[in-house]
């Protein structure tokens, strides 16, 4: 792994996995007590534990609140149990799992984006507190923080944007001088807004969490603490032959991240990106493995290759518009791209011929209350403009890569792979960086199987 020299500041951040038990959490500890240059470390939930909140948040009978309830208490008590002299930190879980059955209550009459982002904070919040203990219990000088003091968002309940200026105004007052004196533990994903309400970034938002506290305060370095040894050619679940990138290009891994490689939240690397910070990804079971470093491509000497990696996104919706107005017509596209503003909608690929106009959208999205983006609303208005038809069940594939534009028989190579499956759409030229494509939901796994096979292996 990097050293670093002792003036440095690292923030690291745990994921589920990595807190999951309490065999993983003390994993995560060694890995923190190993280097003094630590001084922040977000968590995110113990592994299950989102999902089961969320799942609570949409409103659930009795019975299966039940369930749910008792398969989170079980999961922290499993950690508890280790603390020796725990009567205190187990009065703290019971008070939360008395609040979680009475939030899930409330959601199962009436659900909502807020209520939605109280229950799911629980998890983090417990989490970070049972790590805290376990660290007080090794006679670490650890302090838990509550970091919806500083981490102010706005009040889009399920996927908040996070208030740069006022991140930073916060945490000088509040967290910089701690820092100073104390290890401090804190959650990832949520935060707060104006008025104190709880917000979360959207699922996986820990990673951003992190960026935006190291940005915060001026970290030398942000550690991702995972379940893979770094950043892969693929997703080594789908490719066990994929390989680790051990340097990566802020470019290249913002592509990757934003196509997919659920590695990264999308977002992480835009604080970094912004105050040139290295991010360091790595497996928190086996750090002796090593793992990559995302930094700008300045630091990079090596060539950068033509081919980097793969991502898939499932669950991509397709949006075909017709409509005869478009020939030789102006001002159609803004019509569509207003519509889809208006409904907050991000518009993934676009392509477009004389009398139609493609385009994704990630249905899946990363919203914590998961909430489809193709309501109902945003149908009506667009068939009142054009024909629209809607298809699902497709994934979007891209390949990342450097001056993919330039590289003469690059699209043959990729396309003679291809051959034997379906293209539904391609997007290519708009980046330097990457060629898309969307392809069936049944297919995506092998075909990246194969493009990794000819442009990887
Ligand atoms: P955490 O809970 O620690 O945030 P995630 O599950 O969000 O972990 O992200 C880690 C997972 O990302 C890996 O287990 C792996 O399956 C997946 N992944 C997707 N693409 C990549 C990639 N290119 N390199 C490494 N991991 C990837
Ligand atoms: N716990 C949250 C989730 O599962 C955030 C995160 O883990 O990054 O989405
Ligand atoms: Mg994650």
């Amino acid at each position: 792994m990097n050293t670093v020299a002792n003036h440095d500041f690292v923030i690291a951040k745990f994921g589920g996995t990595s807190v999951a038990d309490y065999q993983s959490m003390c994993h995560s500890i060694d890995i923190v007590l190993s280097n003094p240059n630590i001084k922040v470390v977000v968590l995110s939930a113990s592994a299950g534990i989102t999902n089961l909140l969320v799942a609570l948040a949409e409103g659930r009978n009795p019975d299966i609140r039940e369930q749910h309830i008792q398969k989170i208490q079980a999961i922290q008590y499993e950690i508890l149990q280790h603390l020796t002299d725990n009567q205190t930190a187990k009065a703290y879980i019971d008070q939360i799992i008395v609040n979680i059955s009475a939030l899930s209550e409330a959601a199962s009459l009436a659900t909502s984006c807020a209520l939605t982002d109280e229950l799911v904070s629980h998890g983090e919040l417990m989490s970070s507190y049972l790590f805290t203990q376990l660290l007080k219990q090794k006679q670490v000088n650890a302090i838990w923080f509550d970091v919806r003091k500083v981490l102010r968002t706005d009040d889009n309940f399920g996927k908040a944007a996070p208030q740069f200026k006022q991140i930073k105004q916060l945490c000088c007052a509040h967290l910089k001088s701690i820092t100073e004196k104390q290890l401090v533990i804190t959650q990832g994903f949520i935060g707060s807004e104006l008025s104190g309400k709880t917000t979360t970034l959207g699922r996986g938002g820990s990673d951003y969490s992190a960026a935006l506290l190291g940005e915060a305060l001026n970290a030398t370095r942000i550690d991702i603490w995972t379940d893979v040894a770094g950043i892969y050619t693929t997703d080594p679940r789908i490719t066990p032959n994929a390989k680790r990138i051990d340097d990566i290009t802020f470019a290249e891994a913002s592509e990757m991240a934003t196509f997919g490689a659920k590695v990264l939240h999308p977002a992480t690397l835009v604080p970094a990106v912004r105050s040139n910070i290295p991010v360091f990804v790595g497996s928190s079971k086996a750090p002796e493995e090593g793992g990559t470093i995302v930094y700008n491509s300045k630091n990079i000497t090596s060539t950068l290759p033509l081919f980097r990696a793969i991502a898939l996104r499932r669950k991509q919706t397709l949006l075909t518009l017709h409509s005869l107005n478009m020939l030789h017509a102006h001002g159609f596209l803004a019509n569509v791209f207003d519509i889809m503003a208006r409904h907050n909608i991000s518009v993934d690929l676009v392509t477009t011929s004389e009398v139609n106009i493609a385009l994704t959208l990630d249905t899946a999205g990363t919203n914590t209350n998961g909430n489809n983006l193709l309501t109902d609303e945003l149908l009506k208005e667009l068939s009142e403009l054009c024909h629209v038809q809607v298809e699902d069940n497709l994934a979007l594939v891209a390949i990342i890569g450097n001056q993919l534009t330039e590289a003469k028989g690059m699209t043959t190579q990729v396309f003679n792979t291809l051959s034997s499956f379906s293209i539904r759409l391609s997007c290519y030229g708009a980046s330097t960086h990457n060629i898309c494509f969307l392809v069936n939901s049944n297919d995506a796994d092998t075909l990246v199987q194969k493009l990794h096979h000819s442009l990887f292996e």
